[in-house]
């Protein structure tokens, strides 16, 4: 007798592996009656406009009544799951005061009833019930085997809403409902064509194509082929006497695989029939790995794997063999499971629209990114079919975190409108530019630019902004191949110096980890965000950081514009000792005859911690930078790449409002300069507070740069004030927001807030 849990892994696999949501649903309810031996179970889906469930798939009613019979949202024991959003068990229906008789589905009265809602985002899309025709109350484990069954329906039947295969169902009007939802990461709105990125081994994540010179990839494949059985057997014989026997038997079954007749013929029919190569393996691969995914025997079913293994060594040989040319259409969105700042550089600049994944945040980096170069992204859009997505024209909404699939003509109408007044927004900010940023009363405040690679600068912003308030050296770390030497960087550091003479500029040392890993520099860890990152690296590897601050140092002479400021300082030794290292390679480059200067040197407050040692970093550096991005994802315990977190994520936390007050007054004893560098300091509503704070120094993405100015140019500073003493009176965001976006409105600054007036 197979475990519960045994069957539910195997219906939940195919279910991820049907082709659409008819198929999904029909699967379940089919396999689920069996499991739990009851006499029916259905599915019915919640149309909202409609107010009622439709009955979508059954298994024991009958067929005709699909799509045909449905019940009023409110009313009956289905009704009952959806109100109360958790499981009705009862053993006697009929006697149950919610119950509801429908003859249409030729029920006989049932006694038995479990019914689950399907649940995604909060939201009830729909019920899943098993009935029995005598009175029996469900077990605990049937009804958690429902509930496990709900979650991977929820995910079914949101793909379907975006791929439109619910239109039967919508109402007029509908169309503009149907997008999958992520965190709108990055604002503006785009309408391009997807190219898909992915990792050189994920054979799951390539996505469909067709096939352009069937002759060609069958030779390539073939070539794939013979090579992975060359590699398999020179490791074979190296490794054949310390291998134990069943290791070695595993290479002969990998062997004897890679030779049989129907991996390889099953390809290349495929490709024959006009698949692309690399789906064309993965669809095979695919296959053989069902069956023995499916298989009784533990073992047997273990072998499942070492055919996904399998198809792995031939996919990266592929991929290295003939390194993918890919064609970027003229408005190119981006989309991955996960994409990374360097994919997301890859793309010629003219041509990147819109990105777009299934994993990261509104605060992950490669959202910082694309804030920085100005284009809409939708991150943690946890249903997105990537393998399906090629090719097709999206709408990215950046403002609300949608994406729309092949929209329709009336979404894409729509979008085109906002687009239209998105420009207008931007030409009524061009008026902006040269005036001076202050305050209705006068108080000046500096504005600077967050950046981190040479070729986004030259934009117009750059002309606007005070200085660079960060510069990412981060950034030129990942996009190159190894660590850059020290005249390579100092090449780099020397650019962005003489652009901005005699404005200062601020470099931050290396703040690598977290969620910002070099290729060259790979390490493991549980906690990446609560582990080895900025200036820990930096102390335990002095050589890199010499290195950079060499060049630093060097990349100034002449021009003393240059500060530097330290990431993740969390106690006051890093801090001593790291200034310590500064004082040794200025001394050491002296020597060698380089006329360097001291520059100023500054902290970061990043980390909960450092918010209670200001007074003693003040009394050190010269100045303190708040990083609000980790302050928040640290002071809430939220990862800032967790979309399931996402929502947690609030800088206009009073946690973080408070954090804030204190680190400007313990500062203000100091003397010590307070400025803001994180992606608060360019968010409109929140910059406000800022000024309120009394910091006079914010620093922030290009694209922000005339919307603050504008939001700076909007208020006295007593009106600042006033907020921001309201605010810090309110007990969660949820009340900062309101108040901040009526401030807007008030001054006549709505159209910062939403797209378009
Ligand atoms: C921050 O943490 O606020 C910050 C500016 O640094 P980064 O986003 O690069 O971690
Ligand atoms: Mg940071």
């Amino acid at each position: 007798m197979r475990s519960m849990l045994e069957v539910l892994r195997r219906i939940v696999e195919e279910v991820n592996g049907a082709p659409d949501l008819d198929s999904a649903l029909q699967l379940i309810v089919s396999q689920v009656k069996r499991a739990v031996k009851a006499d029916v179970c259905s599915v019915y889906l919640t149309d909202h406009q409609q107010r009622r469930h439709v009955l979508r798939a059954t298994h024991g009613l009958r067929q005709e009544a699909v799509g045909k019979v449905s019940l009023p949202l409110h009313r009956g024991l289905v009704g009952l799951v959806y109100e109360r959003a958790e499981p009705i068990n009862v053993d006697d229906a009929p006697s149950h005061p919610r119950y509801l008789f429908v003859t249409e589905t030729g029920e006989v009265p049932y006694h038995g009833f479990l019914g689950v809602p399907v649940i995604q985002n909060r939201k009830v899309l729909g019920v899943l019930v098993v009935r029995q025709r005598k009175p029996r109350m469900f077990e605990d484990n049937e009804v958690t085997f429902l509930f496990t069954l709900a979650a991977q329906l929820a995910g079914a039947i949101t793909h379907a809403q975006a791929n439109g295969e619910l239109d039967a169902m919508g109402a007029p009007g509908e169309a503009l409902k149907r997008y999958l939802e992520g965190r709108a990461s990055a604002t503006g709105v785009a309408v391009g064509r997807v190219v898909v990125t992915y990792q050189m081994d994920d054979l799951a994540a390539v996505p469909e194509r067709r096939c352009s010179d069937p002759k060609l990839e069958i030779a390539q494949f073939r070539d794939a082929v013979s090579r992975v059985e060359e590699s398999l057997r020179r490791l074979q014989s190296r490794l054949g006497e310390v291998l134990p026997t069943e290791e070695k038997a595993l290479f002969d079954a990998l062997l004897l695989m890679l030779g049989s007749d129907s991996l390889v013929t099953q390809t290349i029919a495929r490709i024959e029939q006009g698949e692309w190569v690399q789906s064309a393996l993965h669809h095979t691969i695919e296959e053989h790995a069902r069956v023995f995914d499916k298989m009784e025997d533990v073992y047997l079913r273990e072998r499942a794997s070492d055919i996904r293994d399998l198809g792995r060594r031939i996919l990266m040989r592929l991929q290295s063999d003939t390194p993918r040319e890919v064609e970027y259409p003229e408005q190119t969105i981006l989309v991955g499971v996960e994409v990374s700042g360097v994919e997301l550089m890859e793309v010629p600049r003219e041509r990147l629209a819109g990105v777009v994944a299934a994993k990261g945040s509104s605060a992950s980096h490669v959202a910082i990114l694309a804030r920085a170069m100005g284009v809409p992204a939708v991150m943690g859009v946890t249903d997105l079919p990537v393998a399906r997505m090629e090719g097709r024209e999206v709408v990215v909404d950046g403002y609300h975190g949608r994406v729309y699939l092949s929209p329709t003509p009336a979404v894409r109408q729509e979008y085109q409108r906002m687009l239209e007044e998105d420009r207008q927004l931007s030409t009524e900010m061009e008026a902006l530019r040269g005036s001076a940023t202050e305050t209705t009363d006068g108080v000046c405040v500096s504005l600077y630019l967050n950046t981190g690679l040479v070729s986004e600068l030259g934009s117009i912003a750059d002309y606007e902004a005070s200085g660079v308030g960060l510069y990412r050296t981060e950034l030129p770390f990942m996009v190159s191949d190894r660590f850059p030497g020290e005249t390579a960087q100092f090449e780099n550091y020397r650019q962005v110096l003489e652009r901005f003479a005699p404005r200062p500029v601020t470099l931050r040392t290396l703040d690598i980890g977290g969620d910002k890993p070099l290729p060259y520099f790979p390490f493991e860890e549980s906690n990446p965000f609560l582990g080895w990152r900025g200036v820990r690296i930096s102390l335990d590897h002095p050589e890199i950081f010499l290195t950079q601050i060499r060049a630093m140092l060097r990349a100034a002479i002449g021009l003393d514009n240059m500060q530097i400021m330290l990431p993740m300082i969390s106690s006051v030794n890093e801090v001593d000792e790291l200034l310590l290292m500064i004082q040794r390679a200025h001394d050491e480059l002296l020597e060698e005859g380089h006329p360097v200067a001291m520059p100023k040197i500054g902290v970061m407050v990043e980390v909960p911690a450092a918010v209670y040692l200001v007074a003693e970093l003040a009394r050190r550096v010269d100045f303190i930078s708040v990083g609000t991005n980790d302050l928040t994802q640290y002071l809430l315990a939220v990862d800032r790449n967790n979309s399931r977190v996402a929502d947690l994520y609030n800088e206009l936390h009073p946690a973080v409002l408070r954090a804030l007050v204190q680190i400007v007054r313990e500062a203000e004893r100091f003397n010590c300069p307070v400025s803001v560098c994180g992606e608060m300091a360019g968010n409109p509503m929140a910059s406000v507070l800022l000024l309120g704070m009394g910091i006079e120094a914010l620093s922030m993405s290009a694209g922000s740069l005339l919307k603050i100015k504008w939001v700076v140019q909007s208020f006295s500073r007593a009106q600042t004030r006033q907020l921001l003493q309201a605010a810090l009176r309110m007990e969660n965001a949820e009340q900062v927001r309101p108040l901040l976006e009526r401030a807007l409105e008030d001054v006549g600054l709505g159209g910062l807030l939403r797209p378009g007036k």
